[in-house]
């Protein structure tokens, strides 16, 4: 058996999918090239990107007037796609942000080079919350807090921190909000495809792939097609949207092993009874491993429990001093990668689509017999 691997990204894909990219590595369907190796114009390749989309668009129910766009540079690059794209639609030349962690932030950072950036909530204070003192990033600024300007070209969130372990799923009707016209923009990068999406909150979501849709080197893009069509004239031409999307993502030579990869995982996310499914699984994974560490003594969950990400909860030993002999001791039982981002210390455990409910039941088991032996 391999070892569960509970890496933020690149991290675990389903076992089956590297099984079948292996028996496929040499001849893909008998054609007598890698997919590696075929031009992204021919028909194979065609084939695997139009199955690729129409799973996805199956998957995650994406109406008809959004496009599906397979690009490059990560959500790093977004950060500065989504502007250069969006800024200029409307005329203000504004945009907001709510900051939730380091993700969110970097996200407004990289926009600022382009216009009237203002942040609409923040929850980089601390925050008294049921009672219970929350540290800056370990809570999210509730809809009825934001601050919006109603002429703004969009609006960004992050909707799953992945390094504080916070996620907002109840994405708001702009509408409701006093601000119709702004476009809701948001990175899912870190919790795509584990819950649905409701597209008539999102005008758009984008996501790198190297969490729960495939390998790093492709990101996802969703965006409605009214949103198309606005880039400045500075939008370097493989970043606008229009162009991706008038080419259907072959504009230039696209990213065609990651969206084969990302095929596999949209076949195997149906096979699994598709998104519905895989969030009642990540659900239960989710309550067993929160629920043990809100009984225990031994460890603690720093996130509000309200924003408690499904997929990536942070946490901590109470005595610090043994961490070192957790992790080593985890790696031995063959529980991968668990150590905390730097910037917040402690463990992690990113329990994506790939890790099964089983999966977080051996860390839980490893979690109790660790601490009867250091508690
Ligand atoms: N946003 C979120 C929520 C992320 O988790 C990450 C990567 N971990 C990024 C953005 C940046 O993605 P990339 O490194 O692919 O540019």
């Amino acid at each position: 058996m391999r070892p569960w691997n509970f890496s933020a990204g690149p991290s675990a894909l389903p076992l089956e999918v590297l099984q079948q990219a292996a028996a496929e590595m040499t001849d893909w369907h008998g054609c007598g090239m890698s997919v590696m190796e075929m031009s992204h114009r021919g028909r194979q390749f065609t084939q695997i990107r139009d199955e690729a989309e129409a799973d996805l668009r199956e998957l995650l129910a994406v109406p008809d007037d959004y496009e599906v766009l397979f690009m490059q540079g990560g959500a790093t690059a977004e950060n500065a796609i989504v502007p250069l794209n969006l800024i200029a639609r409307g005329g203000s030349g504004k945009a907001d942000y709510i900051l939730s962690g380091i993700w969110s932030n970097k996200s407004h950072k990289e926009a600022q080079r382009y216009g009237d950036i203002a942040i609409a909530a923040s929850s980089g204070t601390e925050q008294v919350l049921d009672g219970i003192a929350q540290a800056p990033w370990t809570w999210f600024p509730g809809a009825d807090t934001w601050t919006l300007r109603p002429d703004a070209s969009y609006l960004h969130l992050c909707s799953n921190e992945t390094i504080g372990g916070v996620e907002f799923s109840d994405w708001p009707d702009m509408a409701a909000l006093g601000a119709p016209d702004v476009p809701l923009v948001v990175d899912a990068s870190s919790h795509f495809l584990s819950r649905a999406i409701d597209f008539s909150r999102a005008a758009m979501v984008y996501a790198g792939a190297q969490k729960n849709a495939g390998p790093a080197g492709v990101t996802v893009v969703i965006v409605r097609k009214d949103l198309l069509g606005h880039a400045l004239p500075v939008c370097p031409s493989a970043f606008d949207y229009a162009n991706v999307a008038g080419a259907d993502s072959m504009f230039n030579t696209p990213p065609t092993y990651a969206i084969y990869i990302a095929g596999l995982v949209f076949k195997w996310l149906k096979k699994q009874g598709g998104v519905a499914a895989i969030e009642a699984a990540n659900a239960a994974k989710a309550r067993a491993l929160y629920s043990y560490l809100d009984t225990s003594d031994f460890y603690l969950s720093p996130v509000h429990a309200a924003s408690r990400s499904r997929m990536n909860a942070p946490f901590f030993l109470r005595d610090e001093t043994l961490n070192g002999d957790f992790l080593a001791e985890a790696d031995a039982a063959g529980l991968m990668q668990l150590k905390g981002h730097k910037s917040v210390g402690g463990m992690r455990a990113s329990i994506y689509n790939a890790v099964p409910l089983e999966g977080v039941q051996a860390l839980i088991s490893y979690m109790q017999d660790f601490e009867r032996r250091h508690g």
